[in-house]
Parts: structure tokens; C-alpha cells; sequence
């Protein structure tokens, strides 16, 4: 739509047709008209001047609405058209060995993001200069634990929707505890995707994922494409059955392989972020992300198979004078421990039914304001439903009636102890950058060299789905964030 066209009088021919009308020389006009035409015509000019400029507003503002609406759109539906897109990161790359995409999904767990940088990796390396790449790394959900976000990335659903709202925590329906290990189907809410895979006629292997040795809907758990949960199995014989993995014939190979190593974050849990130990750690998962590679390499599907190199969380290290203790609550409220699914870095309260909420809400609170408090100001209390909206940790029965956060490298204790130790921990808000993973993606539908902004990692479950060519189940992800990550085809 052009702007409207501007309605300035046009001048009538009145001259010609006064002509004869006038005498042959017009008499001069006394002093005072003179001013009236000349305080006429300027009157003239500011109504020609106004006209313009309300036409140019018009104009400018139908012109910022169109380059929005241009810019959402290509967003959103016509990304591959733009031809500096594809001009600068190419189109998907056919594949050479596999009749089909297959998608390996490794999780290093606890891998911060900027731990790439401490000590030379070529591995990873090699996928970050021929891959795409999250900078400055994924964002985890909240609380930035192994559970939650391991459940977040398979079924692209918040905690409060998958039901994993913590490593361990209470139903208040049933008064059961939940802890890593449990796998009875009811806990574990959600489609993930190796069960969507499997509804589509695929087939998903598991070395270790939490929550993919529960058996429930079209999934079953059992040998040889799902393994049970077992810390002690060696990392060379996990990788080793990933790549067996790929000499099966076409119609036996899965489409989804997850991955699974402990490390880093055992060490950083014993250590903190910023220990030298954390980098023989990270040496190691790099070299046995060498085995893997090597192995695809050697059987000519390293450049077929999409590699996403992922974690689910960060760390930060945690000493003992950054610490809150609950016994200085003591002269406004003493909770026992039968109240608290857990202290930090999530303070999670559940009081018993005959307790009003509000009364401990407020107890604490009060605690909290009174100055007696040591380092109170470090740790934030809300109710359910005050909790901020930006962390979606509200909408689930699970999630108990008070919640605090613990700032970022702080504990909060019961009661003091002679015992000093510095370490690490995670857990706490997703905003900060110490609990934010890596994200390096591989393969045929990935640019080389490219780098994308933080997401949230609820966006991985509609990625591999795309790459498979799938319909995923509902989820907190959104549709178009695949269009713009992965490369379109020719
Ligand atoms: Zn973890």
C-alpha cells in the first residue's frame, strides 16, 4: 500500500477567466492587504507544511510495518529463500554412505560452556570448525539439574510438563519420593523422542540417557538398542557399542543413538569449575569422542551421521563462606527436614496439610529481612505461584508451595559444621552463564563454521525430529527454530 495521496487545492484557472473582468493594471493594493496576503500565504505554506509532514509520518510508518512484517515472515516461513542464507551457509549436504539420517546424541555431562577453551581439544574441535555451534553455549532449564534437563532435551517439555522437577522430590498424591534410578513409566511424563521414533516405524538405541531405561508406550528398554543404567560400564566399551551400531544392515540400524558420559561433572562436583583437575577430565571425554570419531571414519559415515555434542548443565564452584544456614532461621521458623525435598540450590518446602503455607512464607521471609540472617541476601523465597514466569516452574502439582533460589555459587546448610571444603555445584538460575552447556552440532543438515545464538535446550527433541523427517509429539519447543538452525535441502 502506497501512501495516500496528499490533498493539497490545485489552482483553478481563475486568472485567464478574470482577465476581462480586471482592469488592463490592477490597482495597488493599500498597505494593510498587503499584509493580509503575505500573512495569507504563510498561513498557506504551514497547512502545505503540516499536509506533508502528517503524509511523510504516514508514509515511514506504513514503510517500518511492511520491513517488520518482511522480516517476521522470513523468519518464520520463507528463512531459505533469502539468498544471503544460502548463499553464505549452503544447502544440506546429500548423504554418501547411510541410506538414511541417523542421529547421534552425546551428552557430556556438566560440560560448561568456555571449558573448550581450557586446554587444546581437537576433537571437539573438529566439530566446532566444521559444525554449528551455540555461543555462548545452550540454556539449560530450570533447576539447572542433571534430571530435569537430561528429560527437557528428549521430550522438549519443561519440568513442570515432563514431571522430572528435580533429582529427587515428592508426589503429593501418593507421598512417594522420586530419585534418579526410578523407573517406573509413572513418574516420567511426556513423549521423548526415542519413543516418537519408534511410533514412526524407526528404530532408537539407548546407551544411557536418564529417563530412556523406562519402559512405557511404544518404547521398551531392552538389549541390544537400550541398555540399563550402569556408571561403572567403561566409556571405550559404551563407544564401542555405538559404532557396532553401524555395521548392522540398513533395515537393524537406529535412526537415534543417545550417548552418555559422567564426566565432567563428577570431577567438577569434587573440584569446582575452575580446578586444573576439571581438564584431564574434559581430556578424556575429548579422547573418547576421538574413538568415536575414528571408528565412523574407518566405516566412511563420520560426514553422514548428525553429531550434536551437548550437556545439561554447567558448574560453579562453591566455597565455605558463601553459605546460608538454616539454623538462624531458627527464632522465626524451624522446618523440618521432612519439610524440604531439598535445601540448594534449590530450597524446595513442603509443609505438612495441617501447616498454613502463607505463615511459613511469611516466617521465612521475615527471617530473612531481619538482619540476623547470615548472607540472607543471597537467597530468594516465592511462592508457587509468584515464582517468576521466565522459569515456567509452577504449573505442576510436583513443584511444592514455596521455592528459593540460592544465588549462583552459594549453599545454603542446616547447621554449621567444622567441616571446609570448596567444590562445585549447579542447580541454580538458568540466567546465569556458569550453568549454560555446550552445543556443537555435526552432519549434513549442519553449516560449518556457523554460530547461533543461546536457546533453550526444550528446541532439541523438534531439531532431531526434523533432521529424521518426523512428526515429534507437542511439546515447549517452537517449529521454526529447526528452519533457522538446519541447512535446506536443494
Ligand atoms: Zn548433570
Amino acid at each position: 500500500m502506497g501512501p495516500p495521496a496528499l490533498n493539497i487545492s490545485s489552482s483553478e484557472p481563475v486568472e485567464d477567466a478574470q482577465q476581462n473582468l480586471l482592469p488592463s493594471k490592477p490597482p495597488p493594493l493599500p498597505e494593510d492587504s498587503l499584509l493580509e496576503v503575505q500573512s495569507q500565504r504563510r498561513a498557506n505554506w504551514a497547512r502545505f507544511s503540516f499536509a506533508f509532514g502528517v503524509a511523510a509520518c504516514i508514509f515511514a510508518c506504513v514503510a517500518a510495518v511492511f520491513v517488520l512484517f518482511s522480516c517476521r515472515h522470513r523468519n518464520q516461513a520463507d528463512f531459505y529463500s533469502d539468498p544471503e542464507y544460502t548463499q553464505r551457509w549452503g544447502f544440506s549436504r546429500p548423504l554418501k554412505t547411510l541410506s538414511r539420517p541417523v542421529v547421534l546424541l552425546i551428552s557430556s555431562d556438566g560440560f560448561r560452556y568456555g571449558y573448550h577453551w581450557k586446554v587444546p581439544l581437537p576433537n571437539i574441535h573438529r566439530l566446532q570448525v566444521n559444525g554449528t555451534e551455540a555461543v555462548p553455549g545452550m540454556i539449560p532449564v530450570y533447576p539447572t539439574l542433571t534430571f530435569p534437563n537430561h528429560y527437557s532435551i528428549a521430550t522438549g517439555l519443561y519440568p513442570a510438563w515432563h514431571g522430572i522437577i528435580a533429582n529427587y522430590f515428592s508426589d503429593p498424591s501418593s507421598n512417594e519420593r522420586f530419585h534418579p534410578g526410578i523407573i517406573d513409566p509413572k513418574w516420567w511424563l511426556g513423549e521423548p523422542i526415542w519413543e516418537s521414533i519408534v511410533k514412526h516405524g524407526l528404530i532408537s538405541a539407548t546407551y544411557f540417557w536418564p529417563g530412556s531405561d523406562v519402559s512405557k508406550g511404544a518404547w521398551n528398554c531392552n538389549l541390544p538398542y537400550c541398555q540399563h543404567y550402569n556408571h561403572s560400564v567403561p566409556y571405550e566399551d559404551r563407544v564401542d557399542t555405538v559404532l557396532a551400531y553401524f555395521d548392522l544392515p540398513d533395515d537393524k540400524r537406529p535412526s537415534l543413538i543417545t550417548l552418555y558420559f559422567e564426566e565432567p561433572d563428577h570431577t567438577g562436583h569434587m573440584v569446582g569449575a575452575d580446578d586444573p583437575h576439571i581438564d584431564k577430565a574434559i581430556v578424556r571425554v575429548d579422547q573418547m569422542l576421538g574413538r568415536l570419531f575414528d571408528g565412523l571414519d574407518a566405516r566412511n559415515v563420520f560426514d553422514d551421521v548428525s553429531i550434536i555434542l551437548l550437556s545439561d548443565h554447567g558448574m560453579v564452584g562453591t566455597c565455605d563462606k558463601k553459605i546460608i544456614y538454616l539454623e538462624d532461621f531458627a527464632p522465626w521458623i524451624s522446618m523440618p527436614s521432612s519439610w524440604t525435598d531439598t535445601l540448594s540450590p534449590v530450597l524446595a518446602v513442603r509443609p505438612p496439610p495441617n501447616v498454613d503455607v502463607k505463615e511459613v512464607y511469611q516466617n521465612i521471609t521475615e527471617a530473612l529481612s531481619s538482619g540476623k540472617v547470615a548472607n540472607s541476601e543471597f537467597l530468594q523465597v516465592y511462592l508457587k505461584e509468584d515464582f517468576p514466569s521466565r522459569l515456567h516452574y509452577s504449573s505442576s502439582d510436583r513443584i511444592p508451595p514455596i521455592i528459593g533460589i540460592v544465588a549462583e555459587g552459594y549453599k545454603l546448610e542446616r547447621k554449621r559444621s567444622p567441616a571446609k571444603e570448596c567444590a562445585g555445584a549447579h542447580g541454580y538460575d538458568n540466567e546465569a552463564s556458569s550453568m549454560h552447556p555446550i552445543f556443537i552440532a555435526h552432519g549434513p543438515q549442519f553449516a560449518k563454521g556457523r554460530q547461533i545464538a543461546s536457546f533453550v535446550n526444550v528446541e532439541v527433541y523438534n531439531l532431531i525430529a526434523s533432521i529424521l523427517g518426523i512428526q515429534g509429539a507437542a511439546n515447549n519447543g517452537t517449529l521454526s527454530f529447526s528452519r533457522t538452525v538446519l541447512l535446506p535441502s536443494i
